[in-house]
């Protein structure tokens, strides 16, 4: 498969090839068990407000250690997960946890804070996705302005389907946003057609974004394209504080990256943002 080797050039990697596929294998027979073996955890990476230099949002992102394996980054087992169909069962444990969560924080007797959770294509074409949103809302007494959900482009394939699923998650009050914003394959006529809220920048575009024209050009665009359509803007990957100083002179609402955190463990989230 063809790889990118981070410096914005494509090879082939033969060798890796080989490699993956009966891990990609053993990966999935360990997956299966992940849930019950109580293997995955949460973290949260904090989004900061430029406007008010706080943060007043958080990003779930999923954690998964096996006895095997040791750490496994999302980005190889959430591949695993979608192709195997095992994200449906994956993603409803991350919704749920991170509802229990905002439960306890509450019951803590925390400030409420919106929390974005990553849902995978399959799972947000999943049937009864919608009512099992709005269920879990009520059984954790979570507000749905709490809870954001982030997409990515190769979800809106259907404009029929997602509209139908957007506009009935515009009704229950939750947020919804692009995630990776412009490495997918769609048109931007679906920033018209459908009941978006936020736009994530991807990070891709962030980087270098002080020295390389286009992605500054393109971030300049971005960011623009939101302010016009009236919709929350985020930055991701941002490491560097020259970046931060060009998302500011441009008026990027939101920034999230290494340069303020990385993704934390809940009881650390606790620790630094609610005490
Ligand atoms: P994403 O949703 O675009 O999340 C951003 C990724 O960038 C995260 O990687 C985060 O840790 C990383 N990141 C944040 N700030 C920086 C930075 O300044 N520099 C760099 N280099 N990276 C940064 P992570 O946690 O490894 O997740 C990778 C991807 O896996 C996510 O990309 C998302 O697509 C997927 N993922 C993670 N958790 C879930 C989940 O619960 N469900 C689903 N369906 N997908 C998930
Ligand atoms: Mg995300
Ligand atoms: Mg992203
Ligand atoms: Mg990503």
């Amino acid at each position: 498969y063809i790889k990118n080797n981070g410096r914005g050039h494509y090879c082939y990697y033969r060798e890796e090839l080989k490699h993956y596929f009966p891990n990609e294998a053993l990966m999935e027979a360990h997956l299966h068990r992940a849930i019950e073996l109580k293997e995955f955890m949460i973290y949260f990476q904090p989004q900061v407000n430029l406007e008010t230099n706080k943060i007043d949002s958080f990003e779930a992102l999923i954690r998964w250690e096996n006895r095997k394996f040791g750490m496994v980054s999302p980005a190889q087992f959430i591949p695993i997960a979608e192709s195997s169909g095992l994200i449906i069962s994956i993603g409803e444990w991350v919704l749920e946890r991170v509802c229990q969560y905002q439960k306890e924080w509450r019951e803590y007797g925390f400030k409420p804070v919106r929390i974005a959770v990553n849902i995978s294509p399959k799972q947000f074409k999943q049937k009864d996705f919608v009512k099992r949103i709005s269920a879990l809302l009520q059984q954790y007494k979570v507000e749905p302005k709490y809870l954001e959900l982030e997409i990515t482009e190769s979800s809106m394939t259907n404009l029929h389907e997602t509209t139908s699923i957007l506009s009935r998650l515009k009704e229950i009050g939750v947020y919804v946003s692009v995630d990776d914003f412009g490495t997918g394959y769609s048109s931007l006529s679906y920033l018209k057609e459908y009941p978006i809220d936020i736009i994530k920048i991807d990070q891709s575009f962030i980087t270098d974004i002080e020295k390389d024209r286009k992605n500054k050009a393109i971030v300049e665009t971005i960011i623009l394209l939101a302010q016009n359509l009236g919709l929350e803007v985020i930055a991701e990957g941002v490491e560097e504080t020259a970046q931060e100083q060009f998302l500011r002179e441009n008026n990027c609402q939101k920034v999230q990256g290494y340069l303020y955190n990385r993704p934390l463990p809940a009881n650390q989230i606790v620790e630094q943002y609610f005490h």
